[in-house]
């Protein structure tokens, strides 16, 4: 158990096996609490914070797992480089209220190498954007998150906007396993200046970083001009805006916000969501704004 800090105002369980965790979990069922689940990789900002206290207010225990899952990066220099701030993560956490924090090594998620991707059909939902750009990276994703839901069995999961094709693929992951959890979508927190939040922030050179904020700018002004431009003219439009020096666009997409499929005409789809990825230097940041509900 952590204890008080002058930081802290309460205190958070640390584990680090399953067998711990569980026990403490069997527990707090028992006792008729329902559990509230984060999963994250650590490197923890607001954005985060906020996952953790809608969870902190819709369910009675709160668990945030810190996991950086070697299956869902497709870069082995992307996973080397992911930032580790483990302590200024425990600190983030308990001012927000978390109750467990699962820390567990790769060997105990994935015991004796065991690395076997789910294999479940996504249909179209891994195709586009994400899923072109970053092969292998949504099966990964799908299985940590059934492996640490399988550990954790949490009532509710807590997931960001910000990864909305992310969202979508776990959404379906869910409908296909019959995994008794909500799911729940958590809005982008962003800085000031409209970045979104993301720990791969940190990373960006004080160039790169005055330059990030052309990310958001470029999805708000699609949106804007929706009423008078076709999509296709409005991809073409951001792809442009995003190409600058010390920039550059991967993808820059609208699509139906429940197939993920591109939109050609407005009025055709209930939900529609602008998607898109940029390379800065090395540093890859994504971001998407909902066009239409
Ligand atoms: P990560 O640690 O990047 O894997 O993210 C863990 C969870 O936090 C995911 O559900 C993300 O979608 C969510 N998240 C990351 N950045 C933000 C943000 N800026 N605002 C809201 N949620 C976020």
């Amino acid at each position: 158990m952590l204890g008080f800090s002058l930081q802290s105002p309460t205190y958070m369980y640390l584990f680090k096996k399953i067998t711990d965790l569980r026990r403490y979990l069997d527990l707090q069922k028992q006792a008729g609490k329902t559990i509230g689940f984060v999963p994250t990789m650590g490197a923890l900002h607001a954005g985060h914070a906020a996952l953790i206290r809608q969870s902190v207010s819709e369910t009675n225990c709160t668990v945030c797992s810190i996991f950086v899952n070697p299956t869902q990066f497709n870069e082995a220099a992307d996973l080397a480089k992911y930032p580790r701030t483990p302590e200024k993560d425990i600190d983030l956490l308990l001012q927000a209220g978390c109750t467990v924090l699962f820390m567990p090594d790769v060997s105990e998620v994935y015991p004796e190498g065991q690395l076997a991707p789910l294999k479940l059909d996504f249909g179209y939902l891994d195709q586009p954007m994400e899923g072109t750009h970053r092969p292998g990276h949504f099966a990964g994703v799908a299985q940590v998150v059934k492996r640490l839901l399988d550990i954790v069995q949490p009532d509710q999961l807590f997931m960001g906007q910000k990864d909305y094709q992310q969202f979508a693929i776990v959404q379906q992951m869910l409908a296909l396993t019959k995994l008794p959890v909500r799911l729940t979508m958590c809005t982008t927190v962003r800085e000031t200046d409209g970045l979104a939040m993301s720990s791969r922030n940190q990373r960006l050179s004080s160039e790169q970083r005055a330059l990030a904020p052309l990310i958001f700018q470029t999805l708000r002004e699609a949106k804007a001009n929706m009423h008078t431009e076709w999509p296709e003219a409005l991809k073409k439009a951001a792809r442009k805006a995003l190409s600058v020096e010390g920039m550059e666009p991967e993808y820059f997409e609208i699509v139906d916000g429940k197939t993920l499929l591109p939109v050609d005409i407005f009025e055709d789809h209930e939900t529609v969501v602008a998607c898109t990825a940029v390379r800065l230097g090395d540093v890859r940041l994504i971001d998407n704004l909902v066009m239409k509900t």
